[in-house]
This record gives structure tokens, C-alpha cells and sequence, in this order.
């Protein structure tokens, strides 16, 4: 700082005019420019002259607004910007001394002014009266500047400095420095700058020092018996810098201080293990040494923190007792024998043998089936706390087992901050959607759960932040996949899958009238004297509304309808929109017996006023169309199949099972085959392999093209197209319904309506077993289909299909394609005799 030297400025100066604040001498200001300035002259190291701008900053016009007289002549320190979008610097300016102009030499680009210097001339730092003239008064002034110091917290670097300075520097520079320090308006400085003579100066700063004492004297009273009061607070770090003035460091670290202390006896008493023990004894060491400003000091007492609260020891009391989880688990769902017998059993042998290293229990099955909520009825079977870690998409091993502590911002994984979560050690954890972890640079988070999972590996598992094991071999878990195909075989391995299947439409009506509706009511606040929705109502929403192996679309409409009867039940006024009762029911194939039900509640065609507030809305088929819209899926089956050369596929899916149309046809050509739909590779070896067995056996079923030959390429270009394209189908088992598609554009027959078929083919014609019959079937079921053929070997797997959705559908055992066919249309698919050999090429 050049203050308290005798300085010579320019009589020529740029001008910078500042809005924001003002610069006084023996200061330093940042400063935004305008870059015509830049551009006139390289601002670093030049003198400037600082004039405040007094005029209005809004008003945005070019010429110069009356200028201030008096200004401070300052240094360029700095100056930092970019010229990239728009030019903004930023000009890092020291007060030297007062200047006043003189006559202003040129407006643009930039002002510049003949100025005349005011102080801190050599006749002014060499004054031979200040002294004594103004001696009493810079002695009253320096009293209060070193009375205000030291009222400031002396460790702090700045105010040492500061008090080192009020010794050294010459008493004249004081008004203006500490003028800048203390809390002063803009104004205020404005008038020390107008202060031209010395005298004035002092006089008029000694008022601002001693309001600043007495704000500080006040700020005092009032902290300390707060302190008293709640001395655990922790309080925020206080601002070190000496304008603002506060004073309560020592306070604040004593307090701090305390907090260690206390995180020590949290340690000491917790219950972790020996290992982790020591580690954090090591580090609390460590804390107790680090200065509070250091990023690690945070970092070190978060971990403490969470090593405090995780529950090494803590656990909740089984209470297992297989009635009692059985009628659970029957109150909680509806269907699923299977998979509920199955939890029954592993349920039991936890009972007889308390620390079971068992299996881990995988649900796979489509959306929406009820996987997660038997995880959640399992942990209330056994009275334990239930997290859910949700997998899908992780693709980071560090989300399983946490950050190393060295990186920043470090995290433990998902599993201990599950256990921070529930705070016991024996949760049930529902990792769901294993099948959908993924794989990146950052390492294969299957490969961390493998540790998780494993019995012999998990009592001492690792978490990266942690660093010290934690035993897991408490917690259960149980994982939930939609398919088994994109889970990794090490993790496969490791888990026990049970298949959960996807409903039937039946079951669906029992699960929505037993739970659905109920849970939609309450969260709905309606009762069930202000709703009725009857079962043919539910019917309709499934298959018009919906098409899912699941039950989640069709609880989200049932949300729908209560949202919409909550709105009528809100304003009282149901009573006008019910519809007329008439036509419940009307031309819908619906072959439920509802109408006894709705009976008593319906809304008759009488006039609608004289119903009593309480009868409730019922909900048919006229109210569902005006909430949920116009249905979104027709039985649209026997339209479609009323050409030839289409046939209905059976497809799996890990949304379920699907129906699926294939369509062909053929034109003039030279013997091309085109395949559309997004169909994977083995889909199209089918689609060639079944254009080889037809053409095989062209003589023998009589498949003749347009032009009557034999050889069904010849002049002809066949296009096969499975329509849903934006959906990627791939699998062996449409091979059947390729042959059957093909046949009939082939025979010119209709296949019929009312037929499915899956099965893969080999160039022999014999139909192979597939996977997924159960969701097939259902799917098919659910589309209204009567007949399905599948492969013979397949047989086995009607067993799991429920009786009464056995006894609703024909099935047709096909061991070859000859079978397949004459099942596929009406009145069989005669082949004229057997061909005695094939013809080989080869
Ligand atoms: P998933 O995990 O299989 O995708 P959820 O467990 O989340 O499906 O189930 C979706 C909703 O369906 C839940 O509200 C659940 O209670 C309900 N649900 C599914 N299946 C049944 C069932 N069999 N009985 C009762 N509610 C069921």
C-alpha cells in the first residue's frame, strides 16, 4: 500500500465512474468495467481516477451524468474477464489519493479528465502543523480505533494485522482506512471523501467508530446468556472478517470441542466391533488435532458420526410363528399359492433353525404381480423393519459398496445406508430388479452383490467408506426380477428363483374387490356407501382398459375413479352425475352376474333429485367411458384374421405373455423373402426355416403360387411382418405360427379366429417345447382365444394353469407340424399323401 508515501498522480486521468460503492484512499475495491475502457489503454498498473457515479445507475444514457468533483486516484492491480459471450472484466483498484476535477478533456470512448491532486502531496505528508493542530484529535481517534480492535478476536490473521497497522501507518491515513473497514453506508463514505481537510476528516469518523463500538458492546450482551442458555447448539461458523465483527471463536471452538468429546463417549459406548472400535478411535484422535477449517475435518466427523449410528448390535425379536405368517400372508394376497407356499416353507425352517444360511429368495415375474409386497408381508410376518433397495439402473459398483473416503464427496453404498435407515441389523432388504443392474466403467455392481448374497462371505462385508467389516449375516434378503435372462449366472446362482405368473382375469376381479379398492378407497377418504364399483365394472376396466399380466394399470384406474368420485363427493353433488341406470350392463358380453349386486344401489331411471345424499355413486360402464375415456383395447382378434395369411403367435415377454399377430404376404418377385418388425436373429432363422419346410411339402399340402407352381419362390417375394414394430421380439417359439401364416396365405384359408399357437420347429417338421406356457396362456385367455396349440413336450406345464382357466380353452398337443395345421383351421389341413422321401440337395 502506497499510503502514508508522498505520491505524484497524472494531471491527466481516465475516469472510471463506480455505482456500487466508493473507493477511499488506502483501500481496494473490485469493480466491474466497461471494456471501452480496456480497449482505450492496458488498465494493469495504471493510475485511474474512481469517481462515484451519484446519478441515477438506471438511466442508461450515453452522456456523462454530472460528475462527482471529487474522486480517488487508484491503482489497476488486477483485472481478470473474458471477452467470450459478452466482454466483462472485473478491475481489482487501490485507493491512492483524493483528486478533484479540473475540466473534463474528452467524453468517449471513455472519460478523461484534468484533474488536480488533493492530498498526500509532500506538503501534506511532511505537514509541519498537522501534528499539533490536529494532535488531540487523531489521539481521541486512534483511541477508539485500537478500543475497536480490540474488542475483535485477535487470533483471527486480519485483525492482528489490522492492529499491527494502526501503529505503523501514519495517523492521517487512518480515517480512510478504517472508514473502509467499518460498517458505513455509502453515503458516509462518500461524505469522508468530500473531506477534503484532514480535520474534518477525523471529526467526522470518530461518531462512525463509536457507533460501531456500541453495535459490537450490544452484539456481546446479547450472545452470552444465549450461550448459557443452550450451549449445544452448534452453531454456524461465524464470518472471520473484521467489517462484520464477530467475536465468539473461542466460544465456537470450545463448543465444537465439546461435540468431540461427546462423538468419544458416543464411541466408546456403541457397540461395534473391536476392529471398527479402534479405527474410529484412530480417527477421533485425528479429529481432536485438526484445525476445524480443513474439508477433512467434516469429512472425518461425518464418518464418526455414521460409525455411531449404525447398528452394530441392535436388532429386532423374531417373532415367527408359521399360523400366524400364514394368515398373513392370505389377508395380504390374494392367489399366488405357489409362491406362497413356498415362503411358508422357508419361513418354517428359519423357525426350526434360528440362524438359517438359506437360500436367497429370487421372484421373477412380470409388474406389477405383487413381488415387492410379499417381500413387505414377509418383514411383517417376522416383525422386522423392511427396506427396499432399488437396483434398476445402478451400474456402479461404488452404489452396492460405497466410496473409497479418500475420494470427494464419498458416500458409504446402498446396503449401509439401508442399515443407517432401518437402524437395526436384521432388516428384510428387497433388492429389487436385479435383472436390471448394468454394467459401466465404473465396475459390474453384480459382482459386489455376490459378496452381499453370499452366506459364507457376508457376516464380514466390506463397505469401501467403512472400511472395517460389517457382519450382514443378519439381514434378509429377498431379490425381484422380471426375467432371469439378463441376470448375471454367478448371481443366479446364488438365489432360489420362484416364478411368480402373471393373473388371470378372474383372479384379477378377486384381487381388486378384496384389496384394490379397499386400499384406493381409503387413500381415496371415500367409503364404501359413497362408491360401488361392481364386478362387471372391474371386468370391463381389465379387459378394456387394461392389458397386463399384473394388477398395477388396473389399480392406477381404479385411483382414477376414486379421484373422480372424490371430486362429486367433494362438491355434493353426485347426485347429478350418475347416469342413467338403463343401460348398465347394455351390450357388453360380459358374463358376469353382477346385476343382483348393483341392484339395490342403482341409480334408476326415476328422477335422480330424489335420491338420498347417501346412496352411493355406482360406477358402470357409461361413468367409466366419462373417467377412464373410450376404451383403449377391442377384442380386435376376429377383425384381423378375416384375411389369409395371418395367424396368432403366442409370445413371453418380461411384461408378461402376449398375443402376437403375424401377417404375410407375396407379390411378383424373385423369390425374396422380407422380414419387418423388429425381429431378432433367431425370429428370422424361423421365419427361414418355415419357408423351407413349406416349400418342402408344397406338393403335399397342395400350396401352390399365384402362377400355380409348386415351388413357392419362384417369380414370388414373401413379406412376413409382426406388427407392434417398436417392441423387439426375438425366440424360437413363433415358428409355428409362421408355418400356419404361410400355410394359409399359401392355401388361401382362413385360419381360425379363435386360435394361438406356440412351438419351435426343426427343418422336419416336428414342433419343440418352448418356455413361459403359463403366461402364454393367460395371455391368451385374457384376449379371448378358445384353442391353443402347443408343442406336446409341453404338456407338463398345463398343470400350473388354474382349472377353471383349463377348462375354458381347448388345448391342442402338437408333437409335429402336420398337427399344428389341421388344428389351425377349420376342418383340418389335409395333406394329399406322404411324400416317401425328401428331396436332398446335397
Ligand atoms: P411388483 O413388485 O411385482 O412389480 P407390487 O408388489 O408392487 O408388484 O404390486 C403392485 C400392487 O399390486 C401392490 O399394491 C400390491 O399390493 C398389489 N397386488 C399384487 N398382487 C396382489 C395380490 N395377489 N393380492 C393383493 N394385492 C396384490
Amino acid at each position: 500500500m502506497a499510503a502514508g508515501s508522498a505520491i505524484q498522480i497524472p494531471s491527466r486521468l481516465p475516469l472510471l465512474l463506480t455505482h456500487e460503492s466508493v473507493l477511499l484512499p488506502g483501500s481496494t475495491m473490485r469493480t466491474s468495467v466497461d471494456s471501452r475502457l480496456l480497449k482505450g489503454t492496458s488498465l494493469r498498473s495504471t493510475i485511474i481516477g474512481v469517481i462515484p457515479n451519484t446519478s441515477d445507475p438506471t438511466s442508461d444514457c450515453d452522456d456523462l451524468p454530472n460528475l462527482h468533483r471529487i474522486g480517488t486516484a487508484a491503482l489497476a492491480v488486477q483485472v481478470v474477464g473474458s471477452n467470450w459471450p459478452k466482454p466483462h472484466y472485473t478491475l481489482l483498484v487501490t485507493g491512492l489519493c483524493r483528486f478533484q476535477i479540473l475540466q473534463l478533456l474528452k467524453e468517449k470512448p471513455y472519460p478523461v479528465a484534468e484533474v488536480q491532486q488533493l492530498d498526500r502531496l509532500e506538503q501534506f505528508t511532511n505537514g509541519h502543523k498537522s501534528e499539533e493542530e490536529l494532535g488531540e484529535l487523531s489521539e481521541q481517534f486512534y483511541k477508539y480505533a485500537v478500543q475497536l480492535v480490540e474488542m475483535l478476536d485477535m487470533s483471527v490473521p486480519a485483525v492482528a494485522k489490522l492492529r499491527r497497522l494502526l501503529d505503523n501507518l501514519p495517523r492521517e491515513a487512518l480515517p480512510d482506512i478504517l472508514t473502509s473497514i467499518i460498517r458505513t453506508t455509502n453515503q458516509e463514505k462518500l461524505q469522508i471523501l468530500d473531506a477534503v481537510r484532514l480535520e474534518e476528516r477525523f471529526k467526522m469518523t470518530i461518531p462512525l467508530l463509536v457507533r460501531q463500538i456500541e453495535g459490537l458492546k450490544l452484539l456481546q450482551k446479547t450472545r452470552k446468556p444465549k450461550q448459557d442458555d443452550d450451549k449445544r447448539v452448534v452453531a454456524i461458523r461465524p464470518n472471520r472478517r473484521i467489517s462484520h465483527g464477530s467475536i465468539t471463536e473461542d466460544e465456537e471452538e470450545e463448543e465444537d470441542h465439546d461435540d468431540v468429546v461427546m462423538l468419544e463417549k458416543k464411541i466408546r459406548t456403541s457397540s461395534m466391533s473391536e476392529q471398527a472400535l479402534k479405527v474410529c478411535l484412530k480417527e477421533i484422535k485425528r479429529l481432536k488435532k485438526m484445525p476445524q477449517s480443513m474439508p477433512e475435518y467434516a469429512l472425518t466427523r461425518n464418518y464418526l458420526e455414521l460409525m455411531v449410528e449404525l447398528p452394530w448390535n441392535k436388532s429386532t425379536k423374531d417373532r415367527l410363528e408359521i399360523r400366524a405368517a400364514r394368515i398373513v400372508l392370505d389377508n395380504d394376497h390374494y392367489a399366488m399359492e405357489k409362491l406362497k407356499k413356498r415362503v411358508l416353507e422357508y419361513l418354517a425352517v428359519r423357525q426350526l433353525k434360528n440362524n438359517l444360511k438359506g437360500p436367497i429368495l429370487c421372484f421373477v415375474g412380470p409388474p406389477g404381480v405383487g413381488k415387492t409386497s410379499v417381500g413387505r408381508s414377509i418383514a411383517k410376518t417376522l416383525g422386522r423393519e423392511f427396506h427396499r433397495i432399488a437396483l434398476g439402473g445402478v451400474c456402479d459398483q461404488s452404489d452396492i459398496r460405497g466410496h473409497r473416503r479418500t475420494y470427494v464427496g464419498s458416500m458409504p453404498g446402498r446396503i449401509i445406508n439401508g442399515l443407517k435407515t432401518v437402524g437395526v441389523n436384521n432388516p428384510v432388504f428387497l433388492l429389487d430388479e436385479v435383472d436390471k443392474l448394468a454394467k459401466s466403467l465404473q465396475g459390474d455392481p453384480a459382482a459386489a452383490l455376490l459378496e452381499v448374497l453370499d452366506p459364507e462371505q457376508n457376516h464380514s462385508f466390506t463397505d469401501h467408506y467403512l472400511n472395517v467389516a460389517f457382519d450382514l449375516s443378519q439381514v434378509l434378503f429377498i431379490a425381484t426380477a422380471n426375467t432371469t435372462a439378463t441376470i448375471p449366472p454367478a448371481l443366479l446362482d446364488r438365489m432360489e428363483v420362484i416364478q411368480v405368473p402373471g393373473y388371470t382375469q378372474e383372479e384379477k376381479i378377486e384381487i381388486a374387490h378384496r384389496h384394490l379398492i379397499p386400499k384406493q378407497l381409503e387413500q381415496h377418504g371415500l367409503t364404501p356407501q359413497q362408491i360401488q364399483i361392481p364386478q362387471v365394472t372391474t371386468l370391463g376396466i381389465i379387459t378394456r382398459y387394461t392389458r397386463e399380466a399384473g394388477v398395477r394399470a388396473l389399480d392406477r384406474k381404479l385411483g382414477a375413479i376414486c379421484r373422480a368420485v372424490a371430486v362429486k363427493v367433494a362438491e355434493g353433488q353426485h347426485k347429478e352425475a350418475k347416469p342413467d341406470r338403463a343401460e348398465v350392463g347394455d351390450g357388453e358380453d360380459c358374463k358376469e352376474h353382477i346385476t343382483e349386486d348393483a341392484k339395490p344401489e342403482s341409480i334408476s331411471d326415476t328422477a335422480d333429485l330424489a335420491l338420498p345424499p347417501e346412496m352411493p355413486i355406482l360406477i358402470d360402464f357409461h361413468a367409466l367411458k366419462d373417467i377412464l375415456g373410450p376404451p383403449m383395447y377391442d377384442m380386435e382378434v376376429s377383425e384381423r384374421l378375416s384375411q389369409p395369411g395371418v395367424a396368432i403367435g403366442l409370445a413371453w415377454t418380461p411384461l408378461g405373455g402376449e398375443i402376437m399377430f403375424v401377417e404375410a404376404s407375396r407379390m411378383d418377385g424373385e423369390g425374396q423373402l422380407t422380414l419387418t418388425g423388429q425381429l431378432g436373429d433367431v425370429m428370422k432363422e424361423s421365419a427361414h426355416l418355415a419357408i423351407s419346410w413349406l416349400r418342402s411339402n408344397a406338393k403335399r399340402y397342395q400350396l401352390t403360387t399365384a402362377s400355380g407352381s409348386f415351388d413357392l419362390l419362384d417369380n414370388t417375394d414373401i413379406h412376413l411382418h409382426f406388427p407392434a414394430g417398436a417392441v423387439t421380439k426375438d425366440g424360437p417359439s413363433a415358428g409355428v405360427t409362421i408355418v400356419t401364416c404361410l400355410a394359409s396365405l399359401f392355401s388361401g384359408r382362413l385360419v381360425c379366429s379363435d386360435v394361438a399357437m406356440t412351438g419351435e420347429i426343426t427343418l422336419r417338421g416336428l414342433v419343440l417345447p418352448v418356455g413361459g406356457i403359463k403366461d402364454k396362456v393367460l395371455a391368451a385367455h385374457r384376449a379371448g382365444l378358445k384353442r391353443i396349440i402347443i408343442p406336446q413336450r409341453n404338456e407338463k406345464d398345463l398343470e400350473e394353469i388354474a382349472a377353471h382357466v383349463r377348462q375354458e380353452l381347448s388345448f391342442v398337443l402338437a408333437a409335429c407340424l402336420d398337427e399344428v395345421l389341421n388344428a389351425a383351421f377349420d376342418g383340418g389341413f389335409a395333406a394329399r399323401a406322404r411324400l416317401e422321401h425328401l428331396n436332398s440337395k446335397l
